[in-house]
């Protein structure tokens, strides 16, 4: 009989994945599309559904969701992605239908806890890892542990404000990273300078940054203009992180981690100029290793740590 593994489920605003989880590799991948406007018990018989075909060879679950999460109760306090869901018992529910321990955590906490051991961050104590995509997120170890904070808000970089009178974030705030690095304000940035400069990017009636990025590394000035500055305000958040934290690495995750030296050239460029006693620090700012199934490798761990009591 094979040994049996952990669930590890990743609910994000388009897919739910999950895989069984042994040692870190996955196996029996299932992914649906998330319902994420039909109400909470809808999505949550979902969510029953997509891990039925796994729970026979599992002992645990354990999700990485996107919010306010209570991981001592296991309870989803807040959801953006999720319409309606608001201090939902998802462990508990769960608990019940399957007859195996539930543990939830935030799903950038999840990629966090799975690039630390299994990824980019294999062998580091200190390390932040921040995701770039359609919002900017981020979570921390400290120590050799997850750094839930007070309130489970801790490691929030992407509102953080690298500029008093900027821009107003999502969030009803200004000048915060996301409102810079967000998929869609990179998208915008290329837009208004297409609007004054010719650019090989016309050609594309829907852009993204990751066409940006690739036409920025054929040598489009647009494109590296845009980049560039993307990766100043990614660099002055860094340069902040590492006067706060002192961590070993730091790791990027998500789509526009992709696009290479023209991210994170002027990244590092700018993290070196402006971080506090640089030459007496060593780190390293890397992407990330495992692409999709980082949440889905970090979820199972957590349930394996916090399962037998250890510290996460
Ligand atoms: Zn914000």
């Amino acid at each position: 009989m094979t040994r049996k593994g952990i669930i590890g489920i990743d609910i994000g605003g388009t897919n739910i994945k999950a895989a069984l989880v042994r040692g870190g590799r996955l196996s029996r991948r299932v992914r649906t599309t998330t319902h994420a406007h039909v109400g909470v018990q809808r999505s949550v018989n979902q969510i029953k559904s997509t891990i039925t075909p796994l729970h026979s060879e599992a002992n645990a679950i354990g999700i990485g969701i996107a919010g306010i999460i209570d991981s001592k109760k296991g309870v989803v306090k807040y959801s953006p992605n999720l319409k309606g869901w608001e201090n939902v018992p998802l462990a508990r529910i769960l608990r019940r239908e399957f007859g195996l321990p539930v543990y939830i955590l935030n799903d950038v906490n999840a990629i966090c806890l799975g690039e630390w051991k299994h990824g980019a961050g294999r062998g580091h104590n200190n390390l932040f890892l921040f995701t770039l995509g359609t919002g900017v997120g981020g979570a921390a170890i400290c120590e050799g542990k997850l750094l839930f904070g007070a309130h489970g808000f801790a490691g929030e970089f992407g509102h953080t404000t690298i500029h008093a009178k900027g821009p107003l974030c999502i969030c009803g705030q200004h000048g915060h990273i996301e409102r810079y690095a967000g998929a869609k304000f990179i998208v915008a940035r290329a837009r208004k300078k297409m609007a004054k400069q010719k650019s090989s990017l016309a050609k594309y009636d829907l852009l993204t940054p990751k066409i940006i990025a690739r036409e920025a590394a054929r040598g489009d000035r647009v494109a590296r203009e845009v980049f560039s500055e993307v990766g100043y305000y990614l660099g002055l958040g860094i340069a902040n992180l590492l006067a706060l934290f002192d961590p070993e690495i730091v790791i990027i995750s998500g789509g526009i981690a992709r696009a290479g030296r023209v991210l994170f050239a002027p990244i590092r460029r700018t993290v070196q100029q402006v971080v506090m006693g640089s030459k007496y620090r060593d780190f390293k700012i890397v992407p990330a290793l495992l692409d999709d199934d980082a949440g889905i490798v970090g979820a199972a761990l957590f349930a394996k740590l916090t399962r037998v009591n250890r510290p996460v």
